[in-house]
């Protein structure tokens, strides 16, 4: 595109004077020679593509003017409509569509400038330079200034999770969040009554705080967080997933063996809240009020005889400190480490339920001494092996065996709600089967149910599975493997045969002495 197609298409005050210039510059190209020079990256016009002229003598290059605009693209100025001026640099380059909305400025055709249609077209771009190329306009620098640049508003999700207001009015007494808890998780009756009380306990201040008609007084409650000890496979997350579902609140679940002291490869303890911050739909104010449960938290005990930095051990439970005690903490967005790349925002953790868990395996053998070495000598004497079949061992905790197993004593002030979950046994496990609302014999009754067959499984099958799980050592988690293998067969070979109404897994069958007993259908 030559300068006088240009000056066709630009049509204001402004643009007739530098018309002329134009005009003379350009008779000036076929008198003198003249060669135009960029004005941005000063080099000189090569015979692919003359320079596009604007006003004041300013020669911008085909590259220099597309630079520009991918520039003003990048940084949202979007509102400026910025112009694609790749269908000026050369006439191969052009796509059909340009050419067939180029036609009508051609110098020559007078019919189409003077067309209403065109010309309300041209009116229609009344931001920037009239200019017939569809949606194409030119805008100058003097036309920055007054736009306002709007700053891109990030949408939300429609589908996004919504975590409903939590109100003192609405927020359930401990009797009733045990009563819930008791839907989903067996026993642990300790454990679900003192995690309903904490809770209960927290919320209620967090609430009472936010609430602007409540009294204000020199008492201020202080946060308790909580310390949940108990063997792998107990519920501990479980209990805590089916807390935030009944609370309605944002729950993050992260595990403290990926944690480092900043600066080590590994995440920054500010990721805790990061997660939890995704989890609340990156609402900070949701995320202030969510419970944040970190696993595995005996793995960061301190390191015995360790000569060396201790970055994944005590230095994380140093990091910990200020989050658990209530403060604001820049926390990475979308990232697990803080870097110069990454977003930041920031998160008062003042009301951010903590909870701590882990399975402590050598806590055991730490709080038997102790009884031990407590109860003295002579006739009242403990043996040691008097508390080696005690189930419930772990609920005679005390801080100080928290400390020997290598806990920093501010990280345990930190935690003042402590309780412990029982280790499941065999009469447990076989009612964690069936009772829950989501009890995995009941999840496999429906997937039956679908293929119209009903499934039984008789007392002796459920006793021989709870068993088998016991065994593995793992909790509950080791009940659905089992299942899972005895009903493999099954479920290959019901849906074969349509005549199968019922079956009744035997313990029998369990124990690979029989097989489950077929009902036919009536
Ligand atoms: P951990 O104590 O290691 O965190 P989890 O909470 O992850 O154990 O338990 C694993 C699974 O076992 C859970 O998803 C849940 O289905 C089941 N489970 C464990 N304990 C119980 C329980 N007391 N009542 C019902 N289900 C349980």
């Amino acid at each position: 595109m030559t300068t006088d197609d240009l000056s066709d298409v630009i049509d204001n005050d402004e643009l007739k004077s530098a018309e002329g210039e134009t005009e003379k510059s350009s008779k000036k190209d076929d008198n003198d020679d003249y060669v135009g020079i960029c004005s941005i990256c000063k080099r000189t016009e090569n015979p692919k593509g003359s320079m596009i002229k604007l006003p004041g003598n300013i020669n911008i290059c085909h590259s220099c003017m597309q630079r520009s605009f991918d520039m003003m693209n990048m940084f949202g100025l979007d509102n400026l409509n910025p112009m694609d001026f790749s269908i000026f640099s050369s006439d191969k380059q052009k796509t059909p569509k340009a050419e067939k909305e180029e036609k009508p400025c051609s110098a020559g055709d007078e019919k189409e400038k003077n067309n209403p249609n065109t010309e309300k077209k041209e009116k229609d771009n009344d931001n920037g330079m009239p200019f017939p190329f569809g949606n194409l306009r030119i805008v100058f620098p003097g036309q920055f200034q007054n736009q306002k640049i709007k700053p891109k508003k990030e949408k939300k999700e429609n589908n996004s999770k919504s975590f409903s207001e939590l109100s003192l009015k609405d927020l359930p007494a401990p009797h009733k969040i045990k009563a819930m808890l008791d839907e989903h998780v067996v026993g642990q009756e300790k454990a679900k009554k003192a995690i309903s009380v904490a809770v209960y306990n927290h919320y209620k201040r967090v609430l009472h705080e936010a609430d602007e008609k409540s009294e204000k007084d020199e008492v201020t409650i202080e946060k308790s967080n909580m310390l949940m000890i108990g063997p792998t496979g107990s519920g501990k997350t479980y209990l805590l997933k089916t807390l935030a579902g009944i609370l309605n609140v944002p729950l993050a679940i992260t595990d403290a063996t990926s944690l480092t002291e900043a600066g080590y490869i590994g995440d920054d303890v500010e990721s805790v809240l990061s997660k939890l911050l995704a989890n609340a739909d990156n609402d900070v104010e949701k995320a202030e009020r969510g419970i944040v449960f970190i696993d595995e938290i005996d793995k960061i005990a301190k390191k015995k005889n360790a000569h060396q930095r201790d970055v994944s051990g005590e230095s994380v439970q140093q990091g910990l400190l200020k989050l658990l005690e209530g403060a604001e903490v820049e926390v990475p967005v979308g990232s697990s480490s803080k870097n110069a790349m990454v977003p930041t925002t920031t998160i008062n953790t003042k009301n951010i339920l903590f909870v701590c868990g882990g399975a402590f395996p050598d806590l055991e053998g730490i709080i038997k001494n102790r009884l031990t070495k407590t109860s003295g000598i002579g006739f009242n004497a403990d043996l040691r092996d008097k508390y080696d079949e005690d189930p419930d061992i772990f609920s005679k905790v005390t801080v100080e065996d928290i400390r020997e197993y290598g806990m920093i004593p501010e990280f345990i002030g930190r935690l003042p709600v402590i309780f412990s979950l029982k280790g499941l046994d065999e009469d447990m496990l076989k009612r964690i089967l069936v009772e829950p609302q989501n009890a995995i014999v009941k999840q496999y009754k429906k997937l039956f149910a679908m293929d119209e067959v009903l499934l039984e499984f008789d007392d002796d099958a459920l006793s021989e599975i709870a068993r088998k799980a016991l065994d593995k050592g793992t909790g509950a988690r080791a009940l659905r493997a089992i299942i899972e293998e005895y009903m493999l067969d099954i479920m290959y070979e019901i849906p074969k045969d349509p005549m199968i109404g019922k079956v009744t897994i035997t313990g029998d069958y369990i124990r690979g002495k029989g097989s489950p007993v077929i009902g036919v259908r009536e």
